[in-house]
């Protein structure tokens, strides 16, 4: 870190407060001050390059320098920079993206709706999920189910549907109506001894019908999962999970949101993770790599089954009382556009199944390194759980102490990823090579050699 007064380090931490940062500790250690992006590249202001194996926040597809997005930007900035879709105002990006997701779409939708984030977009499903229960006439339909370790973001509503302690500890939340499984779908860790991962999905699905008919079926309106959990640690469901888990949720005619923030375009090496296992949604929540992240920008696709009830409803009030400034955002939906087209024009989805297998194979060749607990993941998303000892599978001192220093030297060796306690995630853009991966993973060995003679 430069430490002379008035380097960018130190303005840092005179002027700003950091999201998800220890910030008493960030006032001795400093940020991190990335300056410029190239491809699956970042460089840091001292000119350090580093493998971006976050894609930044799971979100940056097509790497950090991609000139069509910048262009498309530019043209629409100087054609139209801002405007809205209150009262029944359009304009063309925002119909494009609309008319391209829905077609898109793995199962049936009806129509787009526009946010700017993925908390907003899960904020917004569990107002229209209420609205919709009103206008069916069955008021008390309003709990939603999530689950142990989802993630969902951080706005009052989407923070109470996430299942992590950080999220809810001091912020007075869980609010009203949200419920949260017992157990996550993890089979390395929460299986019974012999357990089988079809047998523990069976149980899983157990279990959420025994919370419904506790809570009483005609109260629970909605059942909310990513297809993947990603920031609860990257826990691929077991065999016959969401098979079993949809069977539950069309007994009580319940709703089924998608998640799809993390693994929607490309990312599992299909187009959304619904296809890779089999999920068949009411709505579909998009965000991250729908653009990139060069803007942000998020949507729901929501089928008739939500759609049609919530229009008879604004049609009995008299308007949707629901809508943001920045919703469908011009400059940030032809960004959106270009991005899906550079996306589908490269085939990415593809490059996410074929250097994704290889990354995939790399990292479970590690599985016999000391400090491995468990290697899982699915096209370019996976993540490598660290432990203190692989027979009892418990962790190095303090959990995430282990995690953190093996993140830390991460770095030193050139790659930037993050430790979602101790499992360490890999989740690079979609338009990395195999010789990337190559290098990405090397690093990833030396980082847990280095780690090794201080835990063992
Ligand atoms: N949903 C999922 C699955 C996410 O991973 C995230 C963010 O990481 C969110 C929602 C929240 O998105 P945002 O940070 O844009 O509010």
């Amino acid at each position: 870190m430069d430490a002379r007064p008035n380097s960018p380090e130190a303005r840092d931490i005179r002027y700003h407060m950091h999201g998800y940062t220890n910030a008493r500790k960030h006032q001795e250690t400093g940020p991190l001050v990335i300056e410029k992006g190239d491809g699956v590249y970042v460089e840091d202001i001292a000119g350090n390059r580093y493998i971006e194996a976050m894609a930044g926040l799971w979100s940056v597809a097509v790497g950090f320098s991609e000139k069509r997005l910048v262009e498309a930007a530019t043209r629409q900035m100087s054609k139209l920079p801002f405007y809205h879709d209150f009262g029944s105002k359009a304009h063309s990006p925002l119909i494009d993206l609309a008319e391209k997701l829905v077609q898109m779409a793995p199962v049936p939708m009806s129509k787009a709706y526009f946010t700017n984030s993925g908390s907003e977009a899960n904020d917004t499903a569990i107002k229209m999920i209420w609205y919709r229960s009103n206008a069916l006439g069955q008021p008390a339909r309003k709990k939603i189910i999530s689950r142990k370790r989802g993630y969902h973001g951080v706005t009052i509503a989407s923070a109470s549907l996430t299942g992590l302690p950080n999220n809810h500890l001091s912020f007075d939340l869980p609010i009203a109506n949200i419920l949260h499984t017992s157990s996550t779908p993890h089979h390395w860790r929460e299986a019974q001894p012999g357990e089988s991962e079809e047998q523990f999905s069976a149980r899983l699905a157990d279990e959420l019908e025994k919370l419904i008919l506790a809570e009483g079926p005609e109260t629970i309106a909605a059942f909310i999962g990513e297809p993947i959990m990603g920031a609860g640690g990257v826990i691929v469901p077991p065999a016959g999970y969401w098979e079993k888990i949809q069977a539950v949720l069309s007994k009580y005619g319940m709703l089924l949101v998608a998640d799809e923030v993390i693994c929607g375009f490309g990312r599992t090496g299909e187009m959304f993770g619904s296809q890779t296992f089999g999920i068949k949604p009411d709505i579909m929540v998009l965000s991250k790599q729908i653009s990139s992240s060069y803007l942000p920008i998020s949507a729901l696709l929501i089928n008739d089954k939500v759609f049609e009830p919530i229009a008879d409803e604004s049609d009995r009030i008299g308007t949707f009382g629901h809508g943001f400034t920045g919703g469908g955002h011009p400059v940030a939906a032809a960004v959106a556009l270009e991005n899906i087209k550079v996306i589908e024009e490269r085939d990415l989805v593809g490059n996410a199944r074929k250097v994704g297998a290889h990354l995939q194979a790399r990292l479970r060749k590690l599985a016999s390194h000391p400090l491995v607990g468990e290697v899982r993941g699915v096209g370019l998303i996976a993540a490598v759980e660290l432990v203190a000892d692989k027979a009892t599978k418990v962790p190095w001192g303090k959990p995430a102490a282990l995690g953190a220093l093996v993140n830390g030297f991460l770095q030193q060796n050139g790659v930037i990823s993050r430790n979602m306690g101790d499992a360490i995630a890999f989740c690079p853009p979609l338009i990395i090579t195999e010789a990337q991966i190559d290098a990405l993973v090397d690093a990833f060995e030396r980082s847990l050699d280095a780690a090794l003679p201080q835990v063992h």
